[in-house]
């Protein structure tokens, strides 16, 4: 079943095609800001839905990473980069009310140190 994913006020919406078990709580400077609970995957799972317009994007330190956040509402449901090649999405579990975050295992990246 799809995970259906969006911020606050819907102008990004985002379909994840997979059915996450596991979860990252990232400690890096951005992370433990904002708390989120992050979702791996390749980017050809995540179908986003949204006007560029409505969509900020925030990159620091190594700008590897393009941290999406909605202009209007302010919440962060992805981030998109590339690992080795590959285009990748971290999806923010926060941001899908049907995922119960409960039930998820979560493993604690140090980001702080490898960001
Ligand atoms: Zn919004």
């Amino acid at each position: 079943m799809p995970v259906h994913v969006s911020c606050h006020c819907g102008k990004i919406a985002l379909t994840l095609d997979a059915e996450p078990a596991e979860a990252i709580e990232c400690n890096c400077s951005m992370c433990r800001r904002k708390g989120s609970i992050l979702f791996g995957t390749s980017k050809d799972k995540l179908k986003v839905r949204a006007d560029p317009e409505a969509v900020g994007t925030y990159t620091f330190h190594k700008h590897v990473i393009q941290h999406h956040f909605c202009k209007t509402c302010g919440c962060s449901p992805y981030a998109e980069g590339e690992v080795n090649g590959t285009p990748m999405a971290m999806v923010n579990l926060r941001c899908a009310e049907d995922v119960d975050l409960d039930s998820l295992k979560i493993m604690k990246f140090d980001g702080a140190n490898y960001l």
